[in-house]
């Protein structure tokens, strides 16, 4: 190979890891509002560009002045986002392999929906993929315990100290119960849906997690993904589902949540 080719080959490989990092962030950041500071920032940098082209000095001098502080205040702002995304590159699938692989129980978690939704218990679950949701479970009752369907049926169970909130689910394990969930404004959430729903349609907003509802005053299985949920949900179809939506891509998750053929 000639010296001018393995510069060339050199220049690809070094582009190719840019566009890597880039396209991971994004992946990252893209339900979070910090994807919406860095369009921003973006802009602020576009602009300022343009200002130096066109020669626009005082706009130019505007925009370097305060661009010092505005990195601080970006790194302030995204502080969650930041660690989240340092905890998240030691959980990227290359590094996977190291781990163990650790799958959902599902047979455990939708044979508690079902026995819930017969009994008109109210619940969350929510389990979690790719987009750890920190912050909710810094805030709840930590367990980290193996899922079973006693347990989930305990913790969900009006009498207990656990029962108010969701339970959050990575892999095999229960991290947390009782948590706060963001509550989502959506309007195609109509009025006969109360706080639960909405709970669980906030996460599944934000992150890319699959969260099943039990409804107290109607025994309805209801599904969520992406923003979109499904109810109700018969609980023969509730496990295929969701074994489904694992392993689906992220433009397969619509089609499979509402049941159409892909
Ligand atoms: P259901 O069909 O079961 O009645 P719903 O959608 O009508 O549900 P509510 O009746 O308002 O909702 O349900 C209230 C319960 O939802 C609370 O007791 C609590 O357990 C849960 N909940 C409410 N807000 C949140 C939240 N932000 N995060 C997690 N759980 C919540
Ligand atoms: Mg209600």
């Amino acid at each position: 190979m000639q010296l001018d080719d393995l510069k060339i080959f050199l220049i690809i490989i070094d582009v190719l890891i840019v566009a890597f990092i880039i396209y991971r962030v994004y992946l990252l950041l893209r339900r979070t509002r910090a994807i919406q500071l860095l369009i921003g920032f973006g802009l602020i940098l576009l602009l300022d560009l343009l200002a130096e082209r066109l020669s626009f000095e005082t706009l130019s001098w505007l925009i370097k002045s305060v661009s010092s502080y505005l990195v601080f205040g970006i790194i302030v702002l995204l502080q969650p986002e930041l660690r989240r995304m340092v905890i998240e590159i030691g959980n990227m699938r290359l590094f996977r392999w190291l781990q163990p692989p650790r799958s959902v129980p599902l047979t455990e978690i939708c044979e508690a929906v079902k026995i819930m939704a017969q009994e008109r218990i109210g619940s969350i679950i929510v389990i979690l993929r790719d987009i750890r949701a920190q912050s909710i479970i810094d805030s709840a009752v930590k367990l980290d315990s193996l899922i079973s369907r006693e347990l989930l049926l305990t913790v969900f169970h009006k009498d207990t100290a656990l029962h108010d909130g969701a339970v959050v689910i990575e892999a095999n394990r229960i991290v947390a119960a009782s948590c706060y969930l963001p509550l989502s404004s959506a309007r195609i959430l109509k009025k006969t849906y109360g706080a639960r729903h909405r709970a669980a349609m906030g996460i599944s907003e934000e992150t890319d997690a699959i969260v099943i509802v039990t409804s107290e005053e109607t025994g309805k299985i209801a599904l969520l993904v992406n923003g979109e949920m499904k109810t109700p949900v018969k609980h023969m179809e509730l496990q295929p589902t969701i074994a489904r939506l694992l392993k689906a891509e992220e433009k397969e998750i619509t089609a499979i949540l509402r049941g159409e053929r892909t």
